[in-house]
């Protein structure tokens, strides 16, 4: 309870803002409970007394002079066992029973526990008495899910030599370990940590990415890579297939941790990812999604604010999960809502506003946002390397790319899939433009990509795309003057890019087998296309007839490669003998 003094008054509500008096003991970013009902608000703006709360509630019904209670805390998040799984509101609130009874719905002020306080882990120490450890080293694990490893570490800030370490059943609030700190202090430390989500978790330092983070998704994996460790943007218009991305990097990205953060654009949005998350499976074991997913929602009945905690965090609970030396991958769908709460809230306590109303601290923001990813070397004696990859949508009105949330995020982040509106119409799936998008991991993982795929692979991939390159400058041609005025050779850059596109490039997302493609498979599909274009090239050299080239029987069984199982694609390469040999029957004998 707060002392009398420590209360303080509410002088104005403004939607999700309250602006109280009497909270000179507050700071910046406090949590403060608004009126008898409790509602979670943040301290977002401080001047002597007065302060702005940002209300994550509904503040209907609450007006002047009723109370705000401080809790000289920063709005922070609890981790432990019990995280995964987890299928929370913006503030970290557990929506999974609710949601099931009453459709994501949490009635206001209620204050429930991020991670069950009566649920008891099996806690397997690794460490003994009289060892040294400090921050970020590994006590002991706990089995948390049957894919996931939970790894309890000291946490950041702390060091000393273990006094007591605990083995057996335990919850989080128990004490498992018992460290004996330099100053001769004696600590308890449970399996739960908190940590405040605006403030980046600690590491020791952090990389470059250099591994490729395999997603599956030919367009991406070939042509425009994410690193472990990468950031990722993916703007898009509406219907351009956002959220089947998304999903598909949470299905198939090769990140052993999946959080997604749900900013719905719809109020029944949110309730589409609740409903078809928890059904989604893990390909690789079969087991549901969610035994390796953290997901955060943003349910109808939350105010804008809500959003705006809600990337915070998910991103503090993906850096923890880096920190036990897990790559993970973070997803936040749609960051346009996000930064339309910054402009609602900053509109409310009267900033200048600068690009379209949004707030000129708009581009800071999103910087410090991406800036959390990265591929990290671990607080902890044992070298260990983590990884945060962060991949944002991005729905900007009318799909416009000018947008000032698209722009602020094209400045920090280093891969852009653009998703386009014409390639969605035209049911070209994933609608990702290979002439638009970038990454600019490309280099810095084509070590990785060519230890496990050779250099050809690499060669390939410039290839394919020089090849639609010159297709893009031909089809001008062709729009002015028609196909007939192209050269043989022309023609067949037209025929062998198009062959790239629907052959290659296409990826049904909801096709058993096409869903998916190895990095091996893609290399060894992308190969048999070029193959074609190799040998098809050198047989018009040789004064080969064009139409008898395009009408190979062998591009049938081209462009059914994607349909061929994993484990027997080693049966692609034979593809390959055969347009050699189709083609040589057409070569003509230059005397
Ligand atoms: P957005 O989130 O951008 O509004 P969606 O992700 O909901 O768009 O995609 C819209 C529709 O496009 C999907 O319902 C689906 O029919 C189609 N689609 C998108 N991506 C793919 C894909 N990779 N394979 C097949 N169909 C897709």
């Amino acid at each position: 309870m707060n002392k009398k003094e420590d209360v303080g008054r509410i002088l104005k509500v403004a939607g999700p803002l309250v602006i109280a008096d009497g909270m000179g003991t507050s700071r910046m970013y406090d949590v403060v409970k608004v009126s008898d009902k409790r509602l979670v608000g943040e301290v977002i703006e401080l001047e002597g007394q007065r302060a702005s709360i940002q209300v994550y509630e509904d503040t209907g019904g609450i007006g002047p002079g009723e109370p705000v209670y401080p809790t000289h805390e920063p709005l922070s998040v609890e981790l432990g066992p019990g995280i995964i799984e987890g299928i929370y509101d913006g503030i970290q609130r557990p929506l999974s029973d609710i949601a099931s009874e009453t459709g994501a719905f949490i009635a206001r002020g209620v204050e429930i526990s991020a991670l069950p306080r009566d649920r008891k882990w099996v806690f397997e120490p690794q460490v003994k008495k009289g060892d040294k450890v400090s921050a970020g080293d590994i006590l002991g694990t706990v089995a948390e899910t049957i894919l996931i490893e939970h790894r309890i570490m000291v946490p950041p800030g702390l060091a000393g030599e273990i006094a007591e370490i605990k083995k057996g059943s335990f919850t989080v609030e128990d004490t498992v370990a018992v460290l004996k700190t330099e100053d001769g202090k004696k600590v308890e430390i449970t399996m739960m940590q908190r940590w405040p989500v605006r403030k980046p978790r600690p590491y020791s330092s952090k990389y470059a990415p250099v591994e490729i983070l395999s997603t599956g998704q030919r367009v991406i994996d070939t042509f425009f890579p994410l690193g472990k460790g990468g950031t990722a943007c993916v703007p898009g218009p509406f219907g351009s297939g956002k959220t089947v991305i998304q999903h598909q990097l949470a299905k198939w990205a090769d990140a052993e941790i999946v959080v997604y953060v749900g900013c719905g654009e719809r109020g029944n949005e949110m309730t589409d990812v609740l409903i078809e998350f928890p059904e989604l499976r893990d390909p690789k074991s079969g087991e549901p999604l969610m035994k390796r997913t953290v997901l955060i929602a943003n349910t109808s009945n939350m105010p804008v604010a809500a959003r705006e905690a809600s990337v915070y965090t998910g991103i503090t609970i993906a850096e923890y999960f880096r920190d036990m030396g897990y790559s993970v991958a973070l997803m936040a769908d749609s960051t346009s809502r996000w930064a339309e709460a910054m402009r609602e809230i900053s509109g409310r306590l009267e900033e200048m506003p600068g690009e379209e109303g949004y707030p000129a601290y708009l581009g800071a923001r999103i910087a410090e946002f991406y800036e959390r990813a990265g591929l990290v070397e671990c607080l902890g004696s044992d070298e260990r390397k983590g990884a945060l990859s962060v991949i944002g949508a991005v729905s900007p009105p009318g799909g416009d790319l000018s947008d000032p949330v698209v722009q602020a995020t094209l400045r920090v982040v280093k891969v852009f899939w653009s998703l386009e509106a014409t390639l969605a119409y035209a049911r070209h799936f994933p609608a990702i433009s290979w002439l638009r998008s970038y990454s600019l991991y490309a280099d810095s993982v084509a070590e990785s990509v060519r230890l496990t795929l050779g250099t050809k692979f690499l060669e390939d991939s410039k290839e394919a795309m020089r090849l639609l390159q010159e297709e893009d400058e031909l089809k001008e041609i062709v729009r002015l003057i028609g196909l007939d005025a192209l050269s043989p050779k022309d023609r067949l850059i037209m025929e062998a890019a198009r062959s790239i596109r629907e052959d290659f490039l296409h990826q049904n997302a909801f096709h058993e087998i096409d869903t998916y493609a190895s990095p091996d498979k893609q290399a060894k599909m992308l190969s048999a296309v070029l193959k074609y274009y190799r040998e098809s090239r050198k047989a018009l050299d040789s004064g080969a007839n064009l139409e008898d080239l395009i009408d190979l029987d062998v591009k049938e069984k081209i462009a059914r490669t994607r349909y061929i199982p994993e484990k027997e694609r080693d049966s692609i390469p034979k593809i390959e003998d055969q347009i050699t040999s189709e083609v040589s029957s057409f070569k003509k004998e230059v005397s």
